[in-house]
Parts: structure tokens; sequence; C-alpha cells
């Protein structure tokens, strides 16, 4: 099958552990790192504000539309939080490590955040669009990057300010976007518009930047994740779960030209036994290797078991199966490997095949080709045996 080269250069288990572990997944960043992107982005949107005041105090012609005196405060307001959002991420990086910090640090960084928007939410207008899409944009990056308990805990009492900021407005007790003149808010004033456009633009294309690398990291990850899932982590050929799904898809797809090679690695326990366990790892690894460098493209090889391997050979009839099973055997046969004090290490294994026919369902073959495995080992192991029907099975090894 396609899917075993295309996976097997796909994936190498390091890497996959590695990339599933590393630095540059946003989502794998420590709280203190994803606090420190989020007190950048706060910043930035402080300083947009910053950069909009002052544009009108510097603009007499735009004093009509606004609240100057509180324009003028206002400007302080948002250089006071974006000092303070910036002067935030030193202890964020300054204590990255701390246990403490990182459970009391981001709700502190959060909830300034938090409440700067709120403000300035409030002052443009609670129903305004920058203050909606704003809302929605930083609820949906914020759910994605941190935890739901410090998300709805700031969340939850946000959304009640605005909720009775809206009520206080609508009775008339507190005035409506109060930055705005009475007047000048609503779609047919320009330079209400292009201010609601300037607020919102950076914010959107900020999060909606954020929220694709975060979620092309995901998707990343889930097909890196699905891969290992089907992947031995030792030798990195195909595990049984695998097999199994690549024999039930032979099976639904009426396939019936193939063949089945289980085999089994010859008295590997005293290779464990004699050597130790990583010899006996090592030598799985260079069988696995030997097996996957002798067959086809289109043939899949996976460990079934512990020193069990199998063999799935496309298009193959029995003849050409035990060819295969011949080169696989002597090239294991060949291997040369050795001891840490330089012993030769003799491996061998035992083939048995199973041609597959339309009445066999995958678990018939696969018990056929245990038993010729079977037949293999009592027949004096190091050999390659096919499923002969009437086989009769000795009664010891
Ligand atoms: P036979 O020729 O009859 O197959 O004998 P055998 O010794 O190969 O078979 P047995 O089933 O007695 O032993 C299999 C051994 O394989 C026992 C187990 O410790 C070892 N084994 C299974 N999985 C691993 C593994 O991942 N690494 C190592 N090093 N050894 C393993
Ligand atoms: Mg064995
Ligand atoms: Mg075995």
């Amino acid at each position: 099958m396609k899917m075993q080269s295309n996976i097997r250069d796909v994936i190498l288990r390091n890497k996959i552990t590695q990339y599933l572990l590393e630095d540059e997944v946003v989502m794998n960043w420590s709280i203190l790192k994803k606090c420190m992107l989020m007190l950048i982005l706060g910043s930035a949107i402080h300083l947009i504000w910053i950069v909009w005041k002052a544009a009108i105090i510097l603009s007499p012609d735009l004093w009509q539309w606004v609240n100057l005196p509180l324009v003028k405060s206002q400007l302080w307001t948002n250089i006071v939080f974006f000092v303070l959002l910036i002067a935030l991420i030193w202890p964020c990086y300054a204590w990255k490590n701390s246990h403490k910090v990182q459970k009391i640090l981001p709700y502190l960084a959060v909830g300034i955040f938090v409440i700067s928007l709120c403000r300035d939410g409030y002052l443009v207008g609670v129903m305004s669009p920058a203050t909606m899409i704003s809302y929605v944009s930083l609820v949906t990056v914020g759910l994605v990057l941190f935890t739901r308990k410090i998300v709805y805990s700031m969340l939850i009492p946000a959304t009640i300010f605005l909720a009775i900021s809206m009520y206080f407005s609508l009775r008339g007790d507190i005035a409506y976007a109060p930055l705005f003149q009475p007047d000048a808010y609503g779609y047919k004033n320009s330079f209400w518009l292009f201010s609601m456009i300037f607020f919102i633009l950076p914010i959107l294309l900020t999060c909606l930047a954020l929220f694709e690398i975060l979620l092309s990291q995901w998707r990343h990850r889930e097909q890196l994740i699905q891969k290992l899932s089907q992947v031995d982590p030792l030798t990195n050929l195909f595990n049984r779960r695998s097999i199994n799904q690549c024999l039930e898809q032979l099976d639904s797809a009426q396939k019936s030209n193939y063949a089945l090679v289980l085999l089994d690695l010859d008295h590997f326990k005293r290779i464990n036994d004699q050597y130790g366990h990583n010899k006996g790892d090592e030598t799985l690894i260079l069988v696995s290797d030997i097996l996957s460098q002798h067959l086809r493209g289109s043939d899949v090889v996976g460990r079934f078991g512990g020193e069990e391997f199998i063999l799935v050979l496309q298009n193959s009839n029995l003849e050409q199966s035990v060819h295969v099973a011949e080169r696989c055997r002597k090239a294991i046969e060949e291997i040369e490997l050795f001891s840490d004090d330089g012993r030769q290490i003799y491996v061998t294994a035992s083939f048995g095949i199973a041609i597959s026919s339309p009445e066999l369902r995958p678990q018939q073959l696969l018990s056929h080709a245990d038993q010729a495995l079977y037949a293999a080992k009592a027949g004096g192991r190091n050999r390659v045996k096919s499923y002969q029907p009437q086989q009769i099975l000795p009664d010891a090894i």
C-alpha cells in the first residue's frame, strides 16, 4: 500500500514526539508565554487608541464629533494601560518557571487587559461594531489559548459590566458612547464609520491570523497523533491495529489477490537473555528495516506482536510470496549484529504464508498464516512454509 511508504517518509517517531512537545506550537506554549503574547497584542490595541485620540487632538476639524475633554483624559488612561501591559511582560518572562507566578500572573494580566477593553468598549458604545467584534474575536482566541477557568472568570464579569452599562444607558442614567458627541455615532457619519473600521480591522485581522495559526497547528497535530496511533514506536512499522484495518479494507474491497506472511524471530528470548533487552530491541529494528527494504511500495509490513511481523503482499500468488519470504529470510540470516563484547549474534526467522481467496475472511487467513508459521517452527525454524489445507500439526515444536 502507498500508505506504507508515505507514512514511513513523513514519520520518524522522534520527530513526531518532538513536534508535539515543541515550543513552536503556540498551544504548547507555557501559560506565561501565552500571557506575553496577549500583553503584546493588548498593548498594540492601546497603541491604536492612543494614535486615534492623538490624531483627534491634533485635528480641530474632528473636534465637533467627539467629547474633546474626555478624549484628552482618556488618552492618558490609554497611555497608562499601554505602559502597564508592556510592564507586565517582564514578570511573565522573569518568573516563567515559577509555579506560584504561573498561577497568579495570568489572572492579573488577562484581568487588566479585559478591564481596559471593557472601559474602551463602554466609551465607544457597548453595542458598537468595534466592541461587539472585539468581544467575539477575543473570546474565541482566548478560549483556544487559555484555560476555560481563566477565560470565563474574566468573560462573565466583563459581560455583566457591558450589560449593566447598556441597561443604564438605555434608561438614560449614563451616557451611551460618551467619547462621541451624542449625534455623532451612527452609520451615516463618516467619522464614526472610519473610527469603527480603524478599531476593528487590527483586532479582527490579528485574531483571524492567530486563529488560523492555532487551527492549522491543531490540524497538523491531529494528523500526527493519528499517524502516531498507526505505527509501532520501536520499529516505526505499522502496528497491529493498522494491519487489521488494512486487512478489513482489502476484505471490503473484495480483494483476493494478496498474500499474508507471518514471521517470527527464532529463539528471540535467548537474544534478550544473553545480550540484554537493548540488543533485542536493536535486532527488532534491524529486522524491520530489512523487511521494509525488501518489499515493494505496494506491500505493507507491520509489527504484529513482540517479535512477530506481518507482510501483506499485494498481487502475489504463492510462488511470488515464497520468493519474497525467502529473500527476507536470507537477508535476516545475514544480519551482522554483535554483542557489546564482540560476539556475533545470529538472527533467524520462520515464515508462514497464506494466500487469500474470495471465501476467506481476514481472520481465517491470519489463522492459516499462523498455522504455516507453526509448521515452519516445527520443521526446524529458519524456513518458509505455506499453508497446507490438511496440515497435520505436530504435537510439539
Ligand atoms: P520461538 O523461536 O519459538 O519463537 O522462540 P522465542 O524465544 O522467539 O519466542 P518466545 O515467545 O518464547 O519469546 C519471545 C520473546 O520476545 C519474549 C519477549 O521478552 C521478547 N520480546 C517481545 N517484545 C519485545 C520487545 O519489544 N523488545 C525486546 N527486546 N524483546 C521483546
Ligand atoms: Mg520467536
Ligand atoms: Mg513469538
